[in-house]
């Protein structure tokens, strides 16, 4: 096992009618700044629960933070919470407005340029204290200290963190996912089951208990995952799977393990390009990656697939294929397509571009020891056409 500090100091408040107690998480002589995004909320009964649960607060609000929350619109907060000397935040959205949240805490406590503090990629360690009222399990943003800033006009979309990153609470009330549209709920499974698959398809093996963890949220996202699609009302099932993408990046999977994130770094490239959700930028890219570096970790491979697809049958190598083969079918039997064509029509020179953006911004060495050069990643995302 590797070494590792592990501290995650954010409240998680889950189950049916919790977002009433918000009032109980914020100071009470807090001036409230509420980011949220294009408005489901408030078609979905949320926004009525929060702003009740706010009556005696002072709350200015700010809405329409975009899905892949845009840096040109998240920038406006910075003004809102000088003019109105905002000293807390409460995203209430999914990961989208999570993550702008996170961006405007630090953001607006940086001195100089906001888009520097993006790029310099040095770890956040001032913001403003934020919590969240998460309406749809997907990203883990929720319990976690990332975010990812999306810049449309440079056609980047890029991560940031730190330890003052991490929602001082958030609260996870699983009968948001009823008006979840069905193509954002495979989104969020396919997400955390990705996430899952990045900190556990790594070489070299040796954290047992981490990958029990690991295979433990994929059993149940693969198990749910007919439910929650089929039926957004069965609560056991939206339960389970908002707590499973939750612990699916909250940190701990992580921990004493070496992880991966190629599939991310694409990823986000797709959709820099072609705004393609992030989940299926990344179906998209998982079958070409571990095909590619087949060797490195068809090990890993084989244990996912005995573990977790039950295949009991055949030498490392067949069991590796079968376990790729598994992860594309559970992409597919939620609607999810697996071929960057099936999403753009103008695909080709696709990989030169994103080997042309990982040689310009250095990232020369990714994955999870680091051998990933912009060539091989031109290789994968060729693969996945
Ligand atoms: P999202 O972009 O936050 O939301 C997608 C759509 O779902 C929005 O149109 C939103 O509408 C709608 N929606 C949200 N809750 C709903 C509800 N209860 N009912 C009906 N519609 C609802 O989706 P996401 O997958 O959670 O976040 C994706 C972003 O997170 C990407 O930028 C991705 O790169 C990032 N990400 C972050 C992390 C991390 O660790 N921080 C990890 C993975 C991905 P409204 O706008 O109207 O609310
Ligand atoms: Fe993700």
């Amino acid at each position: 096992m590797n070494n590792f500090d592990y501290k995650n100091p954010t409240k998680i408040i889950f189950g049916k009618d919790t977002i009433k107690n918000l009032a109980t998480e914020i100071p009470k002589d807090a001036k409230i700044l509420m980011l949220f995004g294009g408005g489901s909320i408030k078609k979905n009964g949320v926004y009525e629960q929060v702003t009740a649960a706010l009556k005696d607060f002072q709350v200015t609000e700010m809405g329409g933070i975009p899905p892949n929350p845009e840096y040109d619109v998240l920038i406006k907060a910075i003004d809102i919470i000088k003019s109105e000397n905002i000293t807390y935040l409460l995203a209430v959205g999914g990961g989208s407005v999570i993550d702008g949240t996170k961006f405007i805490s630090a953001a607006a406590l940086y001195e100089g340029d906001p888009w520097d503090m993006v790029m310099n990629r040095k770890p956040n360690t001032v913001a403003i204290p934020f919590g969240a009222v998460l309406t749809l399990p997907a990203t883990g943003s929720e319990m976690n200290s990332g975010a990812v800033i999306t810049r449309r006009a440079l056609k980047m979309k890029i991560p940031i963190g730190g330890p003052a990153l991490f929602p001082q609470f958030s609260i996870l009330d699983p009968t948001v996912v009823r008006s979840i549209p069905s193509k954002q709920i495979a989104n969020g499974l396919a997400d955390s089951f990705t996430h899952v698959l990045e900190q556990y398809v790594t070489f070299p093996i040796g954290a047992l208990l981490q990958d029990r963890f690991s295979e433990s949220v994929m059993q149940t996202i693969i198990e749910v995952a007919p439910k929650i699609m089929a039926d957004p009302n069965d609560y056991q099932a939206a339960s389970n799977f908002m707590w499973s993408c939750t612990m699916a990046l909250n940190g701990l999977l992580q921990k004493g393990v070496p992880t991966d994130w190629a599939i991310h770094a694409i990823g986000h490239e797709l959709t820099a390009l072609y705004n393609i959700d992030h989940a299926r930028t990344l179906a998209i890219i998982t079958k070409s990656h571990y095909t590619f570096n087949f060797e490195s970790k068809k090990e890993k491979l084989a244990q996912l697939a005995e573990r977790v697809f039950a295949i009991k049958v055949g030498d490392t190598e067949s069991k590796a294929i079968a376990a790729i083969e598994k992860i594309d079918a559970f992409y597919h039997s939620i609607g999810i397509a697996t071929k960057l064509s099936e999403y753009v029509d103008e695909y080709e020179g696709t990989a030169e571009l994103i080997e042309e953006k990982f040689t310009k911004m250095g990232m020369t060495g990714i994955g999870e020891n680091k051998t990933l050069t912009p060539e091989n990643v031109k290789e994968i995302v060729k693969m996945s056409y």
